[in-house]
């Protein structure tokens, strides 16, 4: 319940994904119900990085990260880095993502996956931002790139490689995120890894819609429900919830350099230190004032939840949602030639619900 864990930091999310159009709001609100102090949302194509500016804009809680997504590398070309360069200098865009190599899939070559990969590592490294690696069959390739990049500030999203492959991202000062299927009974491989990574570089994610937690298995999954895969790293380790869920959230406060503060207040009925959360109130509420110091005093007339609509541009104006839908018929209709016994329709549901297509 809210407060229990203290504040989380959901560090990978696509809220801007076809599956939360319904019901963006509301799943925002329980979000901040329970407890998800800050959400880092990664826009892997083009058309995702103006949707992830657009929610950054929108949420005061919600950060971008932008990249070029492996799946995507048959899109890469100069021009596009040109363009990706220019969008990481948006507001609120807080690292490079999710870039990597996904060899499972194979969605694109593997030559345009290494050199999409090679050169967005290259620009990570100029614009000295985290980097947020998917990476898929391919893990020791993966690391490889990133020691000849020279690039140690960043995480393994969704990690499931090899313990020894886990420990050399380590050695090289990665962090690595565990999601929903930590919880899954069987899952006694994440949970190895739960109970190997330092909880000092250990980050905690859902990647919804995709891989929901285990009392929410199979349905879309959403940031409030990063609190179960909270839980599961921490019985997988022996250590209480809350103490992972400080670690995880000062581990993203840091790594993606969020304007962390205190934690914030506990619902107004359920508070009883009033001014506890000060600092955390006036990020929420206007961030980018919070950062300059410029704190408002007024929080007394403010609603507990401001989300600030001005300037925010409409999602109609902005979001090309019939080209994602298109693009999802596509890779539904891709997987299903793959699958020997498959649908379409079965390869959509997996792609949306289970399996974590990025
Ligand atoms: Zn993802």
């Amino acid at each position: 319940m809210p407060g229990e864990l203290g504040p989380l930091v959901d560090s990978h999310a696509h809220l801007d994904d076809g599956a939360f159009d319904e019901d963006r709001d509301a799943v925002l609100a329980r979000a901040r119900e329970a407890g998800i102090a800050a959400i880092v949302n990664v826009g892997y194509n083009e058309a995702r990085w103006s949707s992830t500016a657009a929610l950054c804009a929108t949420y005061p809680e919600v950060y971008g990260v932008l990249g070029c997504h492996p799946h995507e590398a048959t899109a890469w070309a100069p021009a596009l880095l040109d363009r990706l360069r220019a969008a990481l200098r948006g507001p609120k865009i807080v690292g490079l993502g999710e870039i990597g190599l996904d060899f499972y899939r194979d969605y694109a070559p593997h030559d345009r996956q290494r050199a999409a990969f090679a050169a967005q590592l290259d620009l990570a490294r100029e614009l000295a931002l985290p980097v947020v690696i998917h990476s898929r069959a391919a893990e020791d390739e993966v690391v490889a790139m990133l020691a000849a990049a020279g690039v140690g500030r960043g995480v393994l999203h969704s990690f499931s490689g090899g313990l020894a492959t886990a420990r050399r991202a380590l050695d090289l000062g990665l962090h690595l995120s565990l999601t929903g299927p930590v919880s899954y009974p069987k899952a006694e491989h994440q949970r190895d890894l739960a109970r190997a990574i330092p909880l000092e570089r250990l980050l905690l994610e859902t990647d919804c819609p995709y891989l929901a937690p285990q009392p929410r298995r199979g349905r879309r999954n959403e940031p409030a429900f990063a609190r179960f895969t909270a839980a599961a790293i921490a019985a997988a380790r022996g250590a209480t919830p809350a103490a992972v869920a400080a670690a995880t959230t000062a581990n993203a406060a840091r790594l993606f350099a969020l304007p962390w503060r205190r934690p914030p207040p506990r619902p107004r009925a359920a508070r009883t230190r009033p001014e506890s959360g000060r600092g955390w109130d006036a990020w929420r509420s206007d961030p980018i004032a919070a950062r300059r110091g410029g704190q408002r005093r007024d929080r007394a007339s403010r609603p507990a939840h401001p989300v600030p609509r001005t300037g925010a541009v409409t999602w109609a104006g902005l979001h090309p949602y019939s080209i994602l839908e298109g693009r999802d018929r596509i890779v539904a209709g891709r997987a299903a030639e793959r699958s020997p016994h498959g649908s379409a329709r079965r390869a959509l549901v997996e792609r949306e619900l289970g399996n974590g297509y990025c």
